[in-house]
Formats: C-alpha cells, structure tokens, sequence
C-alpha cells in the first residue's frame, strides 16, 4: 500500500505534527510526501521532506494556487495523485481537516478522522465521545483518506532520509475559493501542539489583565507555552488559539499545569494525555484532580506568584 501523505509546512521547515504524521503512514507503507505551495518557501521545505527518515518519495507542486493552502486547490490536486496512492493521510490540524473530507467526498469513499492507533490496513483506533471512548474502525473502501491526531505517534525523524524530489503539476486555481488575509499571532513562545510544558489558565483568572500578569511569568520561568480553557478564551481572556480542548487544541506536553480550570471533559478532552498533569484550584473536589499527578488546593492568586518567585 503506498502512501500519500500532505506535508504541512511554513518559513522552508516541516511542521512537527507532520513528522508524527509519517510516522503514522509509515505503518501503512512507502510514504510519498506532497509539498505543495508557492515559491522558494516550498522548494526549501520539499528539500527538508526528502530528510525525513521513512520518505520514500517528494512530490512538489509549487504554484501560486498553492501558496495559502487552500483546500478547494489542494483537493484537486490530490485527486489525481491517489490513482497511484492506496492512502491518503494529513494531520488532524485545521488545514488537513479541511483538505481531506474534500479529497473523501471526491474519491467518493469515507474519511477514517483522528486516528490514534493504526491495527491493520483497514483497521484503526479513533477517539469518541470527547475522547472518553476509543473506537476501533474498519473501512472497506479501496482508497482510505486518514487524519492522525499528531500527539497519538513519535515523530519521524527529521533527519536521515534521502528521498527523491520530483517536481509535479496540477490543475492549479480552481476559482472556488479566494485568499484574502491571514492575521497570525506571533510569540517568542513554543507552540501549544509541539511544547514540553504548558502552563494553562481558567476562568478563574478574571480578566485579561490577570491572566497574562500570573499566566505569562510562570510561562516565561519555565520556557512554557501559555494554554487556556475556552471560558477564559470566550471570556476574551486570552487568544482564541489558546483554546486546549476538545474545540481547541490537543496536546501532549510533558507537563500540563492547569490553573483555575474546572477540568470539564470537553478540557479534559485536548490535554489528558499529557504525562504529568498539575492542576492548582481552590475547590478541592473540582473535577480536574481526578486526572492531575499533583495538585495544589488554593487561590491561585497567592499560589501561583508564590511559585513564579520561587523558580
Ligand atoms: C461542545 C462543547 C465544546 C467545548 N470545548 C471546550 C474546549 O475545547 N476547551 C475547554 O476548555 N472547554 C470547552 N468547553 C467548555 C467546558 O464545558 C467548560 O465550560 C470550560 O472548560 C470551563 O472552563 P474553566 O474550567 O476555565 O471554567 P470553570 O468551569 O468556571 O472553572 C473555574 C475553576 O476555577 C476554580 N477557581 C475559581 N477561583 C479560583 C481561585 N481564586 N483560585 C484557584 N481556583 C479558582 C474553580 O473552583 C473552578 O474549578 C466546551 C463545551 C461544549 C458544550
């Protein structure tokens, strides 16, 4: 069974999640990587994708029609490739989930979303019900379109393949869909999807003013990436792409500290998974101690610049 799997990718580098992704394909067979997009950006990330132990094979399409992303352009890209491909797989992140139900629909089979485990060729554990239950799926269609949740598998590494890049065309602008902005918000910070620690606020914090005054320090000593429940983030708190959760962001750090988060199973959801979680709450029976390592009972307002000081 070959392998197509969509490589996301910005600035030249291959995404982590990416990497986590071809591990992941790699289980199913060869893995050919598509790189598409738009100029230098994209020849230098095809380069970084031939590195990626487990490639067998990069396919570049580089075309103006690429450089955002779009799903109407990149679907029709696919399309084609899958006459070669028994798979196509993407990460389980805002850009694969909008690439590849498209990709399904046209080939006309089903999409198997946010696997966690792969048990055969057909066969494969995805998470239900808020991540409460895992379901074990099975899909009889001759081409499988996959999203794989990232923090589910290793990531390849990134160096150590040599495989070959051949640049390929495409049906280019499909005149579905414009690009008209993109407002991102930069942070010296690490990524939520891809930092050791996270440090994670609730809406206990209040306000804005006090989220970043006690969540952003502790962050900062820590060389943490900054989370937040959704109540924060509905509460304009903190940045929508904060949000960990079952509508926000999945992560697997090392450490997850959660501080004045309830611990709601939609919370729960995007951060259970990580190794050591430590949550601080003044209410010792609230829910996110049934999942924490460690936990300290008590206002987080005397705890936590108690703690910032003392690192
Ligand atoms: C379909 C759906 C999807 C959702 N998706 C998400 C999602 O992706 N992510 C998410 O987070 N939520 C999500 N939610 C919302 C979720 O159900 C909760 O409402 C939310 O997680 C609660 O956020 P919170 O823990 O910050 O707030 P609360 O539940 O209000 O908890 C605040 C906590 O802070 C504690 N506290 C208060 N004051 C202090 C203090 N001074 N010191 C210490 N502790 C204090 C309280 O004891 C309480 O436990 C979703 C809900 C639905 C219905």
């Amino acid at each position: 069974m070959s392998v197509l799997v969509l490589v996301e990718h910005g600035e030249g580098r291959v995404k982590d999640s990416t990497l986590s992704t071809i591990t992941a394909a790699g289980q199913l067979g060869p893995v050919h990587a598509l790189v598409a997009g738009e100029g230098d950006e994209v020849q230098t990330a095809a380069q970084a994708a031939a590195k990626i132990a487990g490639v067998e094979k990069v396919l570049v399409a580089n075309d103006p029609a690429y450089g955002q992303m779009l799903a109407e352009n990149i679907a029709a890209l696919v399309v084609p490739l899958m006459a070669d491909h028994d798979a196509f797989v993407a990460n389980a992140t805002s850009n694969g989930k909008n690439v590849a139900p498209r990709v399904a629909a046209m080939l006309d089979v089903m999409q198997i979303s946010e696997i966690v485990a792969i048990e055969g060729p057909d066969t494969f554990k995805r998470p239900t019900y808020a991540g409460n239950a895992i379901a074990t799926v099975r899909s009889s269609d001759a081409k499988k379109v996959i999203t794989v949740r990232a923090t589910a598998f290793a990531k390849a590494a990134a160096d150590g393949g040599d495989a070959s890049v051949e640049p390929i065309g495409g049906a280019g602008d499909q005149g579905l869909s414009g690009f008209v902005g993109c407002e991102t918000s930069k942070s010296e910070r690490p990524e939520l999807t891809s930092a050791k620690i996270i440090v994670s606020g609730g809406r206990a914090l209040g306000s804005s003013e006090q989220f970043h005054a006690l969540i952003d320090p502790l962050a900062d000593k820590l060389g943490a990436g900054v989370g937040a429940s959704r109540a924060a983030v509905d509460a304009g708190y903190a940045p929508n792409d904060y949000q960990v959760g079952q509508t926000g962001k999945i992560v697997a750090p090392e450490v997850y500290i959660a501080i004045g988060i309830s611990g709601a199973i939609q919370h729960l959801a995007g951060m259970k998974d990580a190794k050591t979680i430590i949550a601080i709450n003044k209410d010792e029976d609230a829910p996110i101690f049934q999942v924490a390592d460690l936990g300290l009972v008590g206002d987080l307002f005397k705890i936590v610049p108690e703690l910032t000081g003392k690192l």
